[in-house]
C-alpha cells in the first residue's frame, strides 16, 4: 500500500465498495483528508512537469465532484486544486465537468504560457497510483492538425477525453462568457449543437425577453445537444416543467411542413397569474451557417469537421441573429396555455398548422 495511514473510515469504504455499494450507500465514506490529499499529489505532479507556479496562467479541468472515487465524493479534490494551484471557479480556471459518478476521476492541467498540458486520471482508492499520465505540447495547434489530432483520439492519450478537453481549452483561451461556461460545464463537452442553444438563448434573452412575471416554457422538439444549453443558461430546467421534450424521428422530421424544416424548438413566455404570453416557432439554419463556415452540406462531418465549425460558431457568435428565424408567431388566445401543445396526446407541430397533411391522415 502506498499510503501508511489508512483510517478505519476508508476500510469500511473498501468493504463497502467490493460489497458492490459503493452507490448509493448510507455508509459513510466521507473522507475529506483522503480525498484532498489525492488532488494534492495529483497538482504537484502536473505543476513539476508543467515547469509552472502558483497562480500562473493555467487552466484545471476535471471531473471532481461529479465522478466517485474508492465509492467517495470526489468533491474535496476541487478545494486541494485551488490551494495548489491558485486556480478558482471564480477566476474561471477551475472547471469542473459534469460526468457520470462511475467514471474515472480525471484532472487535466494546462499551462497556457507554454502550450503544455499534463493530464492525469485516477480509477483507484486514494493512495494507489494514477491509472494514467500524459504529457502533451503545442495543444491548441492539434486543431489545425487534422491528423495527428484524430490520431490522438484514436489513441486515447487523454483516456478519451481529447476532444472535450482541447474545446474547452481552446475556448478559455479565448475567453469564454459565464451563460456559454455554464452551459459547457452541463453538458460535458463544447460542440455545435451546445453552441446553437447558446445562439438561441441569446436570440430569446435580446429578442424575445420575459417582462416581470412572465418565464420561458420551452417544447425542446426536436431534442438535441442546444437544450442542454437552454436549460442551464435560462434555468429553464425539465424538473421544474418548464421544458418539455418531444423527439421526432426521421420519419416524424419529414412531416414537418416546409416552412419548419428547421425547426429548433417552440418557444413560450408566459405569466402564470395573469394567465397571458405568447410564443414563437424557433427554426436553426443549419444549412446556412454550414455553407458560410465553408463546409459542404450533406457530406458526413468528421471530428476535425465539428471542431472547426464550433470554433467558427464562436468566432462568428455576434452574428447569431442571422441563423436563427421565426417560422410562426402563436398568440396564446382563449385561455390557451403553453402546456396545451405539450400534452401526451398532442403533437404540437400539427396543432400549429406546420404538419403535412399526409402525415395526419
Ligand atoms: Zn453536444
Amino acid at each position: 500500500m502506498a499510503r501508511k495511514d489508512i483510517s478505519s473510515a476508508m476500510i469500511v469504504c473498501l468493504i463497502a465498495t467490493f460489497a458492490g455499494l459503493a452507490y448509493p450507500t448510507k455508509i459513510q465514506c466521507s473522507s475529506y483528508e483522503d480525498v484532498f490529499v489525492l488532488g494534492t499529489k495529483a497538482a504537484n505532479q502536473a505543476i513539476k512537469r508543467l515547469g509552472t507556479g502558483y497562480g500562473e496562467r493555467i487552466l484545471l479541468i476535471t471531473n471532481a465532484g461529479h465522478v466517485r472515487i474508492g465509492g467517495m465524493d470526489s468533491s474535496p479534490v476541487l478545494d486541494a486544486l485551488v490551494k495548489a494551484t491558485g486556480a478558482t471557479q471564480g477566476k474561471g480556471n477551475l472547471l469542473s465537468l459534469h460526468d457520470a459518478p462511475d467514471k474515472p476521476l480525471f484532472f487535466f492541467f494546462y499551462d497556457a504560457t507554454h502550450g503544455e498540458a499534463v493530464y492525469i486520471e485516477s480509477q483507484g482508492f486514494p493512495g494507489t497510483p494514477f491509472s494514467k499520465e500524459a504529457f502533451e505540447k503545442g495543444l491548441l495547434a492539434l486543431s489545425q492538425k487534422p491528423e495527428v489530432f484524430e490520431q490522438k483520439v484514436k489513441d486515447k492519450v487523454f483516456g478519451g477525453n481529447e476532444f472535450r478537453l482541447l474545446m474547452i481549452t481552446w475556448l478559455w483561451d479565448r475567453g469564454i462568457s459565464m451563460e456559454l461556461r455554464n452551459a459547457i460545464l452541463f453538458h460535458d463537452h463544447f460542440c455545435p449543437g451546445v453552441t446553437s442553444g447558446y445562439y438561441i438563448a441569446k436570440y430569446l434573452c435580446n429578442e424575445f425577453p420575459v417582462s416581470k412575471g412572465e418565464s420561458y416554457y420551452i417544447i425542446a422538439s426536436p431534442p438535441y445537444c442546444k437544450d442542454d444549453a437552454l436549460q442551464a443558461i435560462l434555468n429553464a430546467t425539465v424538473g421544474k416543467r418548464s421544458m418539455a421534450v418531444i423527439p421526432l424521428s426521421e420519419s416524424d422530421m419529414a412531416c414537418l411542413s416546409a416552412e419548419a424544416k428547421d425547426a429548433a424548438g417552440i418557444y413560450f413566455r408566459y405569466n402564470r397569474k395573469e394567465k397571458k404570453g405568447n410564443g414563437i416557432v424557433l427554426g436553426f439554419l443549419w444549412d446556412r451557417l454550414r455553407s458560410a463556415a465553408g463546409f459542404t452540406t450533406g457530406r458526413k462531418a468528421s471530428l476535425t469537421d465539428t471542431l472547426k465549425l464550433t470554433q467558427w460558431m464562436i468566432e462568428h457568435e455576434d452574428e447569431y441573429k442571422s441563423y436563427i428565424r421565426v417560422i410562426k408567431e402563436i398568440p396564446l388566445e382563449g385561455g390557451l396555455t403553453p402546456e396545451d401543445f405539450a400534452r401526451p396526446d398532442v403533437n404540437p407541430y400539427l396543432k400549429l398548422g406546420l404538419w403535412e397533411g399526409r402525415c395526419s391522415q
